[in-house]
């Protein structure tokens, strides 16, 4: 696990992780001013009330950095009827100032699929941009970085799914929303971390099967099966962020902090998932932080939903373990500035593959809504097939 940083011993983001200091916190300052913008009275007037968000997680002194690229991003929104998705693992200066809906994915897509706003930009990665064009696909969709990749995205492509479909006939294939167009274009539905158990579940009964195909993540894979009892054939694809957190490192944070309670995402190893008090998607992370406010957490997941938890409950020390996403933290302010100001980087799918990929997540979109369901920790882990 990487450096841990108690938000109690630290105060702020100082002496430790800083996400934002890692693309220029103080490089806003610079990149705000080669852009012509600068901390005046009427920034201050527009984005004083944006402050009071994040003042628990973004210190006073690095406020006149981000504010003026804020007060801009804002109204270009405005003047170009443009919204900004922003999932919970971008900075809190993005996800409280200038996001406009925030969420996990299931809940980013709902919005992509609803809004009357002619443009959408996504502070996310490239999946999520293309699963908003997948699902709007009339509006411009801009993704601030091409670079903003995911490793789990990256681990399976469309004609991966075709040869799995080939060893399995007839045998769903259920596949997590952080792939390509093309990938989600070969797949029968769609699930997010918030639902792939119901999906999974669903799935078998609909086709009449004991055994599913969910992929590309072995973690959430094996996961599911221990939650769900049915077969999983499962890729061994896997975030490079949440398999490096391990049991031992849970079993370390019980020893250094007495009494926290520790939350873990389901693309975390089953050990992890089995030590842990809780477990869910960042949406079910972040209700019950708000729901039960425990007086000591950590959420073992990228460091940004800390920070953003941490806004919203500013009464919850946070512990703070530091694995930064390095695709999500290609998105910054700056790069939201210049795709709005350039109209960059638009993101296109070919209408074919739009098509069958749309057919897989209005699936997943017209099953019953419900609350992002937790895993139970504590289950023994559940073998899975892997191919
Ligand atoms: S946190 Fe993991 S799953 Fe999410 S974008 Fe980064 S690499 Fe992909």
């Amino acid at each position: 696990m990487a450096r841990i940083i108690d938000a109690s011993l630290t105060g702020s983001s100082e002496g430790g992780c800083d996400p934002r200091a890692l693309h220029g916190t103080w490089g806003a300052l610079n990149a705000a001013a080669v852009r012509g913008l600068a901390y005046s009275d009427d920034v201050k007037a527009k984005t004083d009330a944006l402050y009071q968000r994040v003042k628990h997680v973004v210190p006073a002194v690095e406020w006149p950095a981000y504010a003026p690229l804020i007060a801009a991003i804002n109204d270009m929104k405005r003047a170009k009827n443009a919204i900004i998705l922003a999932h919970n693992y971008m900075t809190s200066e993005i996800f409280w100032c200038v996001g406009d809906f925030r969420g996990d994915s299931l809940a980013l897509a709902y919005k992509a699929a609803q809004t009357d706003a002619a443009i959408i930009v996504q502070a996310g990665v490239h999946f999520m941009a293309e699963t908003s064009k997948i699902l709007a696909p009339e509006k411009t969709v801009l993704i601030p970085d091409l670079r903003a990749g995911c490793s789990l995205a990256a681990s399976i492509t469309g004609a991966d799914v075709r040869l799995i479909k080939q060893k399995f006939p007839g045998v769903p294939v259920v596949t997590y929303v952080n792939t390509s167009a093309e990938v989600k274009a070969e797949s029968d539905v769609t699930c997010t971390s918030s639902n792939a158990a119901a999906v999974v579940e669903w799935a078998a009964k609909e086709w009449g099967m004991d055994r599913v195909i969910l992929i590309p993540d072995e973690y959430l894979a094996k996961n599911v099966a221990a939650q769900t009892g049915i077969r999983i054939i499962a890729w061994h694809g896997r975030c490079e962020v949440h398999e490096r957190f391990t049991a031992e490192d849970v079993a370390e944070l019980r020893a250094s902090y007495p009494g926290i309670i520790v939350l873990a995402h389901p693309e975390c190893p089953p050990d992890v998932m089995s030590a842990a008090d809780f477990a869910g998607s960042t949406a079910a992370l972040q209700m019950y932080v708000e729901q039960k406010h425990p007086a000591k957490v950590v959420l073992l997941t990228e460091c940004s939903m800390s920070d953003n938890v941490a806004a919203a409950s500013p009464d919850v020390d946070f512990i703070r373990p530091c694995n930064l996403c390095p695709h999500m933290k290609r998105i910054t302010l700056e790069g939201i500035y210049d795709a709005l100001k350039a109209m960059k980087y638009e993101v296109t799918i070919l209408e074919d593959v739009r098509v069958r990929a749309k057919q897989a997540i209005d699936r997943m979109l017209a099953l019953p809504k419900e609350t992002p369901r937790a895993f139970e920790t504590g289950r023994p882990p559940v073998a899975v097939e892997l191919v």
